[in-house]
């Protein structure tokens, strides 16, 4: 019987590289293996957009916890539970109507961990980041946003020191639905601004 699969030739170009690399640092002894464990599985299930989703669901229940998260971002996040790295200076915007905000990180990849998680591969490639700055429109209808020619659409630049995390509208037909519920309906991307939040 010859069923093990041979994983080590078989893996993709990133995944070698990411291996070599981890290899590297352990033999030399500069990084522990089980902390590169802990950081990826946090970053996959702890911290991941769902925290992220949760917050916009709460604020779309409670108009006091909403007031607060517009004011200070930081301890409304800390309410329910998160912060730390890359949540030091995290600040919400609300779309509405009238106004559709759009995240990016024209010098690099700043982004709101505590909430989102990682960003995603288009978040920081140099397209992304140069259109959404002079084409937001345009990018967002390749995204499969279309909004009405009257909503004014706001690009946020995220950097070290503000990294910006939108709050989507909430769609009609969900006013029989629980905060839980609610929180399921919320994407990455919606909270990129990348994205509308639909009803179910
Ligand atoms: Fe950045």
């Amino acid at each position: 019987m010859h069923d093990h699969d041979h994983a080590d030739n078989e893996m993709d170009e990133m995944t070698a590289r990411v291996r070599a690399l981890e290899t590297i640092l352990t033999e030399k002894g500069l990084v522990d293996p089980t902390t590169i464990d802990t950081i990826v599985e946090a970053m996959e299930t702890r911290i991941g957009p769902r925290n992220g989703a949760r917050v916009v669901a709460r604020a779309w229940v409670d108009p006091d916890y909403a007031a607060r998260l517009r004011s200070d971002a930081v301890s409304a996040v800390a309410e329910l539970g998160y912060g730390g790295a890359g949540g030091e200076h995290m600040r919400a915007v609300f779309n509405d109507a009238q106004t559709h905000n759009l995240i990016v990180c024209t010098l690099c990849s700043c982004y709101p961990w505590p909430v989102l998680g990682l960003p995603p591969v288009w978040y920081k490639s140099p397209p992304y980041r140069a259109r959404a700055v002079k084409e937001p429109r345009k990018v967002l209808e390749e995204f499969g946003v279309k909004l009405p020619k009257e909503t004014k659409i706001r690009v946020r630049d995220s950097t070290s020191e503000v990294r910006y995390m939108v709050v989507p509208q909430r769609p009609a037909g969900t006013e029989g639905l629980d905060e839980e519920a609610l929180a399921a309906l919320v994407t990455r991307d919606s909270m990129i601004g990348t994205a509308l939040v639909s009803a179910p």
